[in-house]
């Protein structure tokens, strides 16, 4: 069997947050070494709100990636990685999290990008007012094996897993000043929320499913998924649903795009999914 183009390299990943500690383990599993450069990726906005993001995932990814090759200019694989929070886009009134991974072969001008999407969050933000009980809060959002920040007037602190720290530091705010209330949040953070870091390492395995997939035509690596196309029939009445029926597979490299019928043995749609069942 030949061995993958870039098996025994190494990937240099711009994170500042341990996000390694997800990918590490999955990218040596597959004979490529994963190291750590540590950028400044605060200076392209923060979840906290202190510095603004701007441009688009993938904007930003190219930006980190850039940070990463200015520091090893003479190395060729690089990784970047991007969260974001907040209403899932079609799920009304439920927080997601979306993570985006990005890797990219400078030698080739390869760019092979996963994405994806999840309810599972502990994305929260709560009001308190002295003397106000918050444990319940502080249960929901899974502290302190996940963080919190604390905010309040030009005061902010992140990063608090220490249960003591936090009860001290909310009595100390309220007695030093005239402050009325403090708002604890979520630390989106990775290596403050185990949550975050698991999924980033789901989305680091379709990553590297798509990098040892080669294209059929050019065997360049990062054939994969880029489109769903809907159409799967409904169990009742057979109309096309907006089920995935296909997927649309792509070259990074040539471009070269298959149709493929979904694999996983689903063959319908529910009735309560379809337009003529349940308009
Ligand atoms: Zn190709
Ligand atoms: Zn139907």
């Amino acid at each position: 069997m030949n061995l993958h183009p870039y098996h025994g390299k190494t990937i240099y990943f711009g994170t500042k947050h341990e996000k390694d500690r997800s990918l590490k383990e999955q990218f040596s599993a597959i004979g490529l070494n994963c190291e750590v450069v540590e950028i400044d990726t605060d200076s392209l906005g923060t979840f906290s709100g202190e510095v603004k993001r701007i441009g688009s995932v993938q904007e930003t990814l190219r930006m980190k990636i850039k940070l990463v090759m200015d520091k090893m200019p003479s190395e060729d694989l690089f990784l970047a990685s991007e969260g974001s929070f907040g209403p899932h886009p079609t799920l009304f009134f439920a927080n997601s999290n979306q993570e985006t991974l990005m890797f990219f072969d400078k030698t080739s001008n390869l760019e092979i990008v996963s994405s994806d999407i999840t309810l599972e969050t502990n994305l929260n933000e709560k009001t308190i007012k002295k003397n106000e009980c918050y444990q319940k809060f502080l249960n929901e959002i899974k502290f302190p094996s996940h963080g919190l920040i604390l905010q309040s007037d030009s005061l902010l602190i992140k990063g608090i897993d220490n249960p003591d720290y936090l009860k001290s530091t909310i009595e100390k705010i309220f007695k030093s000043a005239d402050i009325e209330s403090i708002k604890i949040f979520t630390d989106m953070r990775a290596n403050f929320n185990p949550t975050r870091m698991k999924f980033i390492g789901s989305v680091g395995k379709i990553l590297i499913n798509k990098i040892l997939t080669l294209c059929p035509g050019c065997s360049s690596p990062g054939f994969g998924i880029v489109k769903h196309l809907p159409g799967l029939p409904c169990r009742d009445c057979g109309f096309a649903t907006n089920g995935i029926l296909f997927y649309v597979l792509q070259c990074p490299k040539c471009g070269l795009q298959e149709k493929q019928k979904r694999s996983d043995d689903v063959f319908y749609s529910e009735p309560a999914e379809c337009d003529m069942c349940n308009p």
